[in-house]
């Protein structure tokens, strides 16, 4: 075949930026480019591979239900829709018994506004600055990046930002038009800064009080990232709106919106989508979810996370500001653009990703190996310090 990388330069859209790199296969924690060289992936997947590349489990469960039933829209019942919704309402806090399915995180997140909106009759949204809640208009409002919503303008009105791990703030904006608060549990695009125990239950509260909804987007954070099946896990939230994705079907496209006692009937005909509940993600999804909890996933994104936060705070470098973060999501702030430094990492074999333009971010699978990750650190010392430990 002629080169891939001239064939997409052509025909792409132009939107994203591309890395040198020509991906083909992957196992674990490991992805293979079309030259056979190998790389640790951090990466993973933009936060879609916690259960890693190739998981037989997932290749077992999308090739019987492709050789079964694909298409079958949510007007009729289906066996695999069924035994995925009891199993990840079971896995939901108590109370969130009901569930929209989609296909990617941006439709979790309109999904959450529409529900929000329908339920209290109110129309503001409050979400908080640096977060992050996919780029479709109506998701895109509630981003925050001004780069990622300018050209765009004007967006969805009656959305508000306000700072994060910032109560006071909070109580200010929430008001009796208020329809909902949106907020991750950890910031991961803005740059992975985990919010407080504090802040968190005091926006629960006070949407509570205020008879807003309380949203939480955990799209990044779910499905065992963060050491939890469920970030909220951390703090013992009980939002009234959840929303996931990414990782939600080992890796194949799906979206829900999860929704609590506190949003009131959905009529039929309000919200819809023509692959939202298809055969092929929810079998995938029933049997990550399976994998997730088989594995230990959390637990072991729990005890890997905290070991590589550890080793990584290690590094004595002037470049390096702070490191933080909470399971498998890790961030590394340093004092300059990221851009050469993910250069650098690639050229040693290990892929990361950005969050904003300091921050160096890693989201490996769940899988990794802590022998990967000891070389995850030591390359990470070698691109910061220019030495060796
Ligand atoms: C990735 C992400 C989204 C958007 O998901 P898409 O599938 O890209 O639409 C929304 N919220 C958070 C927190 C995310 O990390």
């Amino acid at each position: 075949m002629t080169n891939p990388q001239a064939i997409e330069s052509v025909h792409t859209s132009g939107v994203y930026a591309k890395r040198d790199l020509t991906i083909v296969r992957g196992e674990g924690a490991t992805l293979w480019d079309d030259q056979g060289q190998a790389y640790i992936d951090c990466v993973g997947g933009q936060g879609a591979a916690n259960l890693g590349h190739a998981h037989p489990a997932i290749i077992e469960a999308i090739s019987e239900q492709a050789a079964k039933l694909i298409s079958c829209p949510e007007m009729f019942y289906n066996d695999k829709r069924a035994e995925m919704l009891s199993k990840l309402t079971a896995l939901a806090p108590a109370g969130m018994g009901r569930a929209f399915l989609s296909n990617s995180g941006a439709e979790a997140v309109e999904a959450a506004f529409k529900f929000a909106r329908y339920s209290t009759k109110r129309s503001k949204i409050v979400a908080a600055m640096r977060g992050f809640h996919g780029r479709t208009l109506g998701a895109l409002s509630a981003t925050w990046n001004k780069k990622y919503r300018l050209p765009f303008q004007p967006l969805v009105p009656g959305f508000q930002h306000v700072p994060y791990n910032n109560l006071e703030r909070l109580e200010d904006a929430v008001d009796e038009d208020t329809a909902a608060v949106i907020l991750e549990v950890v910031q991961g695009e803005g740059g992975v800064h985990p919010g407080t125990a504090k802040y968190l239950h005091g926006a629960q509260k006070l949407c509570r009080e205020r008879g807003a909804l309380f949203i939480l987007d955990e799209i990044q954070t779910g499905f065992g990232r963060t050491g939890k099946m469920f970030a909220l896990e951390h703090h013992g939230l009980e939002p009234d709106l959840l929303c996931l994705a990414k990782s939600i079907a080992g890796g194949v496209p799906m979206g829900a919106t999860l929704i609590g006692e506190r949003v009131g009937e959905l009529s039929p005909g309000i919200h819809g989508s023509t692959f939202g509940g298809n055969p092929l993600s929810t079998a995938a999804s029933l049997a990550a979810l399976n994998v997730l909890e088989e594995e230990s996933l959390p637990q072991r994104a729990a005890e890997l996370g905290a070991y590589l936060l550890a080793q990584l705070q290690k590094i004595e470098s002037p470049l390096i500001r702070e490191v933080r973060g909470l399971g498998l999501m890790v961030g590394v702030q340093i004092k300059q653009k990221v851009a050469p430094y993910l250069q650098a990492l690639t050229d040693s074999g290990i892929l990361a990703l950005p969050a904003g333009l300091t921050v160096i971010r890693l989201l490996p699978p769940l899988v990794i190996t802590r022998e990967q990750i000891d070389r995850v650190v030591e390359t990470l010392r070698e691109v910061y310090t220019g030495s060796k430990a």
